[in-house]
């Protein structure tokens, strides 16, 4: 078995939609980035790219590259996961942490729940997802934007 960590963080900005593990979240503020700027998706993209010991998804979906401007995360966790397949593994569970002073996410949980889980080819079962705030700590805890934590435990098959 190998275990990945990933970690990921985007600004808020006016203008923009809030797509956070693949599900769009009425909110005055979207995140910044140059795909949809799903932070956590991104964070357990890196964590499956992470337990293979590859690059993380700035090397494969370069912000420079205006092939991905306003793509949707999901497309580069199925990259993730079919990266690690190639190589003989597969997603035994992940677990994630959304660290957020605002909006409130708990409603959403299951449907993010459910669409990493498709994207991952895996059972809602196989997710963990996890809200807190950052205790009005820090710029974070000012409600500059998200942050989210992910671990993944990859098996090899057979
Ligand atoms: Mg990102």
């Amino acid at each position: 078995m190998r275990v990945g960590l990933g970690y990921d963080i985007h600004r808020f900005t006016a203008g923009r939609r809030l797509v956070l593990g693949g599900v769009e979240i009425p909110f005055e503020y979207g995140l910044e980035g140059h795909s949809d700027a799903d932070c956590l998706t991104h964070a357990l993209a890196d964590a499956i790219l992470g337990a293979m010991a590859l690059p993380d998804i700035g090397h494969f979906f370069p912000d420079t590259d205006e092939r991905y401007r306003g793509m949707n995360s999901l497309e580069i966790l199925r990259h993730a996961v079919k990266a690690a397949r190639e190589r003989g593994y597969r997603v035994a569970n992940v677990d994630l942490a959304v660290v957020a002073e605002k909006p409130k996410i708990a409603a959403f949980r299951d449907q993010m729940r459910e669409k990493l889980a498709e994207a991952m080819g895996v059972s809602v079962d196989q997710v963990g997802l996890k809200a807190t705030t950052n205790e009005k700590i820090g710029d974070l805890g000012r409600g500059a934007g998200i942050a989210a934590h992910a671990v993944a435990l990859l098996l090899a098959d057979g």
